[in-house]
């Protein structure tokens, strides 16, 4: 496209030279130096052009972007509506929640495992068995293919308490709603490692969800090489928090990076030990188990806020531009990552 425009540029500049004022200067120079220069002028201003034919396809692209970004909040408005009641592990709501994605991953013809999205396991509470169910998917990279990166986040929340329904909209109907939204980027435009998206359930009270997928892992473990986990990233004005490159300095320049051309501030921290308690959160929520099996990990998400396991943690609380930018800084982190 851009050859052919350059052309039809020079052919404007040169009948422009011909038929215009300064086409007297014209006998004056050689035949080709007088193509050189026409030459050198339709370069010149073929960058104009060029960036009128780019406003077209940057329109084009913002306009599936900002139906991308609709889609995302829709994903949190469903996931964190009274009708799925909280999405609690082992629930008619949380499996509502296991459906929706499930439909996602289908309509965005991710890849599956042994002909299923749904992976379920069960865990014991009180001794009582119950069950949950992971949902994974995957888009195989196009030049190491056999090289996972696994982007996680989890679905489940805490249920109905005392009559109330806790939706968690920021924890985690945002973090499942950004890694939908990644699954949709990378599903149309394929990295270079391959991709596994899994939506673990069962991480309040245990991030049981995230242990059963690395205890019975799709692929090996020696096969991943990073696990990007997404939980709380919509309720802040300004600041996302990545946590792991305390344990992996090699993730710091690549965040760095990322962090250098964020619409947000992305913060690196909370993964140090030396910190008070509770500011650690190498351990706190799916990304640990991965890093209890030597798999290195970025965590994204916010620090605690008042709506924070509280019954106001809703749709109406997040901050949806955040959230969108959050989730295009993860993007980025991703592509930084894949491109290593
Ligand atoms: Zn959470």
């Amino acid at each position: 496209m851009r050859g052919a425009l350059r052309q039809i540029v020079g052919l404007c500049v040169l009948l422009a030279a011909c038929g215009g004022e300064d086409g007297g200067e014209m006998p004056s120079e050689e035949p080709a130096a007088a193509a050189s220069r026409l030459e050198a002028e339709a370069v010149a201003a073929a960058p104009e052009a060029n960036a009128e034919v780019d406003a077209a396809a940057v329109d084009r692209i913002a306009a599936a972007a900002g139906e991308a970004q609709v889609r995302g909040l829709d994903h949190i408005r469903f996931l964190s509506a009274d009708s799925l009641e909280g999405r609690l592990v082992g629930s008619d709501g949380n499996r509502k929640a296991r459906d929706y994605i499930v439909g996602v991953y289908r309509s965005l013809g991710l890849s599956m495992y042994e002909d299923t999205y749904v992976e379920p396991f069960e865990f014991q509470i009180d001794e009582e068995t119950r069950q949950g169910s992971n949902v994974v998917g995957f888009v195989e990279g196009t030049e190491q293919p056999d090289r996972f990166i696994v982007v996680t986040a989890h679905f489940d929340h805490l249920g109905v308490r005392g009559g109330e329904i806790y939706n968690g909209a920021d924890d985690n109907a945002s973090g499942t709603a950004g890694l939908l939204m990644l699954a949709e980027h990378f599903s149309a435009n394929p990295p270079r490692h391959s991709l596994i998206f899994a939506a673990v359930d069962g991480e309040e009270g245990g991030l049981r969800g995230a242990r059963h997928f690395v205890s019975e892992p799709p692929v090996p473990l020696t096969d991943m090489t990073l696990n990007v986990n997404l939980d709380m990233i919509s309720h802040n004005d300004s600041v996302l928090y990545v946590a792991g490159g305390y344990h992996t300095e090699a993730l710091r320049p690549v965040l760095d990076e990322v962090a250098s051309a964020s619409a947000i501030t992305l913060r690196q921290g909370h993964d140090s030990p030396d910190l008070p308690a509770g500011d650690d959160w190498t351990m706190a929520s799916d990304h640990g188990p991965f890093h209890s099996a030597g798999i290195p990990f970025v965590y994204f998400g916010v620090e605690d806020h008042p709506d924070y396991h509280q019954a106001s943690d809703t749709f109406e609380t997040i901050n949806q531009q955040f959230f969108l930018d959050a989730v295009e800084t993860v993007k980025q982190a991703i592509l930084g990552f894949d491109a290593r």
